[in-house]
């Protein structure tokens, strides 16, 4: 053994084994992140074996949620937050009261002091901003309507935990744990004062930080080093994350959240600032290895009626909670369900109360080992939740398709009916105008988008548009490929689009398939995979230029 190294072994034994356990969920057909929870456990304290040091690994999760929220950010503009605050803002409040109200409820029955009922019911109030990104960004639902109004609620529920993480030890007395009980005028002045670091935080990053950050971008873009470019844009990421949680107080989420949103209003474009995020996955995948670190099995033995009731209060009573709020302002129940599943689960601000509770005498073991134990199943149940939520997507569709009868006239949904079709998927840059150009020329043309607003859009334009992750089987049917003859994959990733048309080939070894590709390796990867051509978009634009050339010369 070299010499001591704990920082490299759990950052190397969390990866190694999250890679080794996600390969192999992911042979059983099931989310990576089962994988990288069971990693965690493995190299757990609760496990014999390796033992990774697990503070070592959440200070490293803490990297992940910094460069995800920077991430969201990116996507984000003040307009979009404004523009959800309507419905987050009640939405997230609502719900934060009645799970704790349910875990108050839970606690009198259990015969817990009234503040630990508090504390605990408030843990449980709140979802992890990895876990939920991490299920709309493999959606591509981030940026949808209804991905919008989750991070929304999500920024909200983290504010209301900064003031619970100042107002928690002060409250420490009186919810009687350690700690002398503050009268009520001292306690008015820390809520003050957290208020207001909270706007004056708001203000310096929209004010000052709107200058300096695309300020210093520029000058960096102007020196024309790539490298010194993704190293500005990480040193803002986590500089401002951690500055505004040292000067303001505020929780490093919320920073990297906004020094993103800056970023994204800013002249420049934030796809390559987003190319600079590689680390981010990686800090993500560590997340869960911490999470599965914290988890001790034995509780399962030792409660497991007290561990199913929390699951149900997070699982069951948060979603309907979120359910009834965002059908009465009014949304689609599909828009309600994708929110309601995207918060049904708790993460890391519930562990920081949990070691808060504990410290100030507030929480028994018991209820921390509830808390974390809880927090890893019902990470383990939220992508059951989502894939229930896909198997629902055609009666939900089919129901508010009834429900707005103006735009299910106006486009057919199916394409049963059509045969020697082209399957366009993607209707992005190229689609666009691929689908254009089909239109015109009269040709049967069915389009398969991720993007539910695009697909709207589409619909309503008279365009038989399919929505769907085009790797999925049932959506390549719905398209009735089998009675295709072109598939044209416009999309920019290549394994995706590998993946899929091997797909369609297995329905239809007949179908003619034109892949997108940006790169020789690409060509090769899609036309190993079934692709009768690979167009590669930058030999196109060298073919472009020459032709602009010969016909000036000309
Ligand atoms: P662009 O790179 O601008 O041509 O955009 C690509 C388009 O393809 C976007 O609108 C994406 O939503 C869409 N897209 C990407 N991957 C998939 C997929 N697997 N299934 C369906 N649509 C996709």
């Amino acid at each position: 053994m070299p010499h001591h190294t704990p920082l490299i072994a759990t950052i190397v034994g969390g990866l190694v084994l999250a890679f080794i356990f996600g390969t192999l969920a992911h042979r059983l057909r099931m989310p990576p992140l089962v994988g990288y929870l069971i990693a965690g456990i493995a190299i757990g304290p609760f496990t014999p074996g390796f033992v990774g040091d697990a503070d070592l690994a959440q200070e490293l999760a803490e990297i992940g949620v910094i460069l995800l929220m920077f991430g969201v950010g990116l996507h984000f503009s003040l307009k979009d937050l404004l523009s959800v605050k309507n419905i987050a803002i009640p939405g997230a409040v609502a719900q934060i009261s009645i799970a704790t109200l349910l875990g108050m409820g839970m606690a009198w029955a259990l015969d817990w002091p009234m503040g630990e009922g508090f504390l605990f019911g408030l843990a449980l109030s709140v979802a992890s901003t990895v876990v939920l990104l991490t299920a709309l960004q493999e959606r591509r639902l981030v940026e949808t309507k209804r991905g919008r109004i989750a991070v929304g609620w999500l920024i909200v529920e983290d504010i209301a935990m900064v003031l619970a993480l100042v107002l928690i030890p002060a409250l420490s007395g009186v919810l009687g744990g350690k700690g002398e009980a503050l009268g009520t005028g001292a306690l008015l002045t820390t809520l003050a004062l957290t208020l207001g670091k909270v706007v004056a935080f708001v203000a310096v990053m929209l004010i000052v930080g709107r200058r300096v950050i695309p300020w210093i971008l520029e000058r960096i873009a102007d020196t024309g080093s790539r490298e010194l470019f993704r190293l500005a844009v990480l040193a803002i990421a986590l500089g401002f994350a951690l500055g505004s949680a040292y000067v303001f107080g505020v929780s490093f989420a919320l920073g990297a959240f906004f020094a993103g949103m800056i970023l994204s209003e800013s002249e420049l474009s934030h796809r390559a600032a987003e190319e600079s995020l590689p680390l981010r996955d990686a800090f993500a995948v560590l997340f869960f290895v911490s999470v599965g670190m914290l988890f001790d099995p034995s509780i399962l033995i030792r409660h497991p009626f007290l561990v199913l009731a929390t699951l149900l209060i997070i699982v069951v009573g948060k979603s309907l909670a979120a359910l009834f709020i965002v059908r009465a302002f009014g949304h689609p129940l599909s828009t309600a369900l994708t929110i309601s599943a995207s918060l049904a689960q708790i993460g890391e601000f519930s562990f920081i109360l949990a070691t808060l509770g504990i410290s100030l005498g507030l929480l028994s073991p018991t209820a921390r080992d509830l808390i974390l134990g809880c927090a890893i199943l019902s990470i383990l149940v939220n992508p059951l939740l989502f894939s229930l939520l896909d198997r629902l997507k055609p009666a939900l569709e089919k129901r508010e398709r009834a429900l707005h009868p103006a735009v299910a006239d106006s486009a057919p949904y199916t394409a049963e009916a059509l045969h020697d079709h082209v399957v366009l998927v993607g209707y992005g840059r190229v689609g666009r105008h691929v689908g254009e150009t089909l239109k015109a020329q009269g040709s049967q043309f069915v389009v398969i988008e991720d993007q539910v607003e695009l697909v709207d859009s589409l619909r309503a334009a008279g365009i038989n548009a399919l929505y769907g992750n085009a790797v999925s089987a049932e959506v390549l049917q719905a398209a009735n490929i089998a009675a295709a003859r072109w598939l044209l994959v416009a999309i920019p990733g290549a394994f995706e689009a590998g993946q899929l048309i091997e797909h369609a080939r297995a329905s239809n070894p007949a179908i003619r398939v034109i892949a997108r590709a940006h790169s020789e390796a690409e060509v090769e990867h899609l036309e190993k995979h079934g692709a009768a051509h690979a167009i590669m978009g930058e030999r196109e634009i060298a073919n472009g230029m020459l032709a602009c050339v010969k016909s000036a010369a000309a």
